[in-house]
């Protein structure tokens, strides 16, 4: 999809806040740093959009972009970020829990992860919870640029086999910086919308 229109609805902490537009929603996680932000930005086509409001430390929220009028991005606010109390941890627990266990519009959970290294204990948490809640999820692996091309194979199948992935779940090789993985991730976007 080629994004020419992107605006960002609301800033979310309560589902009576969520947006009742109705469009599909795909929602973004991933662990401080990860490269969720620059994922997103990427995908629509803006420099800044998705970054200031989701560093660590800013406010918890679930910020929703509207896309084409079309359907919604939704950012949850990165996680295993060290210096976030346990009280912050607890009510973003509880808020991503309300959002991703009972939104109708939610057709898939975009989650970011690290090509590089194998997924944390926290990536295999997040991942494992939303398969509890049989919740489709679309693996994205990125800064591919930072891996040699011979050893994608290699790396995949280490993210497969640590996050334990169900088949019919995708894995996308993805960078921010060249633009791979662009057409597939909204391609799979597209094709559960
Ligand atoms: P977030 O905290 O998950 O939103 O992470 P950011 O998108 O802010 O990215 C964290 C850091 O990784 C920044 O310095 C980015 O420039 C860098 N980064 C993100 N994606 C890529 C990528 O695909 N390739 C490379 N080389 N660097 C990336």
């Amino acid at each position: 999809m080629k994004v020419h229109n992107v605006e960002m609805v609301i800033s979310a902490v309560r589902p009576n806040q969520y947006p009742e537009d109705g469009f599909p929603e795909f929602a973004l996680a991933g662990r401080s740093n990860v490269g969720k932000s620059s994922f997103i930005n990427k995908m629509i086509g803006r420099k800044s959009l998705a970054r200031i409001s989701s560093k660590p430390g800013k406010t918890q929220t679930l910020n929703f972009y509207k896309i084409e009028e079309q359907l919604f991005f939704v950012d949850v606010p990165g996680y295993g970020y060290a210096k976030v109390s346990k009280t912050e941890r607890e009510a973003w627990g509880k808020m991503i829990e309300m959002y991703f266990t009972d939104r109708e519009p939610l057709k898939a959970v975009v989650q970011i992860v690290d090509l590089r290294h194998a997924p944390s204990a926290d990536d295999c948490m997040m991942y494992d919870f939303l398969k509890h809640f049989d919740i489709p999820v679309i693996i994205i692996a990125t800064k591919a640029d930072k891996v040699k091309k011979a050893q994608w194979p290699k790396q995949k199948k280490l993210v497969k086999t640590t996050l334990d992935m169900v088949p019919s779940d995708p894995l996308i090789v993805f960078s921010s910086e060249t633009g791979m993985g662009f057409d597939e991730a909204w391609a799979e976007i597209e094709s559960r919308m």
